[in-house]
């Protein structure tokens, strides 16, 4: 059958390769450590998973306004200005069906063709495809080592063209494990005034942050950064809920009215008695159970990037926010390991797989081919198993 030009244009996820390939290991019986994993290794809190059965029983199993309940829509904006800063109607608030639909929805009501998306690398995976998928043009901004792989004012400044009608956000960041801090956002906010560029916030790994590190919605940094942001979260890290589809976007009316009348064509609302327990993930013991994951993703991240500042020819930053490592393994490439030749992080990820039995992501498809992408959604266990292999894999 006929496949349309759209269709064609999206290619399957360049990670895909590597995880099928350690799902099929697995399958055959070999002791695979898996450091692929983009989502937390925790159940679901009970109480969240309690209100969900509560809200089935009590039948909430119709269809609701495309837009999500407003007993959620109001809890959400409780969220974002007691947590946030920021002062949201319901009506500016809509809930879509994961942070993924979240993203794509948003670029289909605020893009056009020949409009440019501004991108720092290292990107989430599916930015691009849903850019292009919007008709517009990624323009990619190359980041460096040296700011942590955060993209400068500077940088900013000069990616901006009068075509120029976007810029993706993500703050902690997925796969660098970085986050901005309040003055580098505020810096860049700066740069987009008296622009018209939009600005989507990801700000999916907000509870995720280690240290002193600071987070800060984009949209609160001032009433200019307010008008032009589209804050995007969801349930999915901090919950520990993927499998509950379950994200939403704030910002202004007109821009969620029209995520709204499209989503009212495309899927309707989310599942109507998962938004019951989206409110009670957002009531009282959120916190104890926000912290409790957030502290051991903490204690994880640390011993993962010492471990790998410890390899040869392995640099690492240690993550401030979301749960990946993302080391710079390019010393290594143009070596021959056992027989197979590392050019880039492809290379790096597949022979790493088929001789160690460890499962890493290459940077290539996030845009930093120099680096690999290791998630610490997994017990110290296994993080301690796999990285003891990454030292003795490389050190042959
Ligand atoms: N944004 C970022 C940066 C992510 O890493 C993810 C999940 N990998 C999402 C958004 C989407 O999350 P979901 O669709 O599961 O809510």
């Amino acid at each position: 059958m006929k496949i349309s030009k759209r269709a064609q244009s999206v290619p399957a996820s360049a990670t895909i390769a590597v995880t099928s390939r350690a799902q099929e290991l697995k399958a055959q019986g070999v002791d695979v450590v898996g450091f692929g994993a983009g989502a937390p290794d925790f159940d679901t809190p009970k109480y969240i998973k309690d209100a969900a059965i509560e809200a089935l029983k009590a039948g909430k199993t119709k269809y609701t306004s495309a837009a999500g309940i407003v007993e959620l829509r109001t809890a959400i904006a409780d969220k974002l200005r007691e947590e946030n800063g920021l002062e949201y109607s319901p009506e500016q608030i809509i809930v879509n069906i994961g942070g993924k639909h979240s993203i794509y929805e948003a670029m289909q009501a605020v893009l056009d063709l020949g409009d440019e998306v501004i991108l720092p690398t290292p990107y989430w995976v599916t930015y691009p495809e849903t850019i292009k998928l919007a008709d517009a043009e990624v323009k990619i901004v190359q980041t460096e080592k040296s700011t942590d792989y955060k993209m400068t004012p500077t940088q900013l400044r000069n990616a901006i063209t009068k075509n120029t009608a976007m810029l993706v956000l993500n703050s902690p960041n997925n796969p660098g494990g970085f986050t901005y801090t309040p003055d580098e956002l505020k810096a860049l906010a700066e740069v987009l005034e008296g622009t018209d560029v939009c600005v989507i916030s990801d700000e999916m790994y907000e509870k995720l942050v280690f240290g002193k590190t600071e987070f800060v919605s984009f949209a609160s940094l001032s009433e200019d950064a307010y008008n032009r942001t589209l804050t995007m979260n969801g349930f999915s890290k901090a919950f520990s809920m993927t499998g509950w589809r379950l994200g939403y976007t704030a910002g202004p009316l007109d821009v969620i009215k029209a995520m709204g009348r499209l989503q009212s064509h495309m899927t309707s609302n989310c599942v109507t008695f998962c938004q019951y327990a989206a409110i009670a993930a957002l009531g009282e013991p959120a916190h104890e159970a926000i912290e409790k994951m957030r502290q051991e993703f903490e204690r994880r991240g640390k011993y993962m990037a010492q471990r790998l500042n410890g390899i040869e020819g392995v640099e690492c930053s240690e993550p401030t926010g979301a749960f990946y490592c993302f080391p710079d393994v390019s010393s290594h490439y143009g070596r021959n390991i056992n027989g197979a030749k590392i050019t880039g992080s492809m290379d790096f990820a597949q022979a790493f797989l088929e001789q160690a039995n460890v499962a890493v992501v290459p940077g290539l498809p996030f845009g930093c081919d120099n680096n690999v992408r290791l998630s610490f959604a997994c017990s110290l266990e296994q993080i301690t198993k796999g990285l003891d292999r990454l030292e003795e894999w490389l050190s042959q």
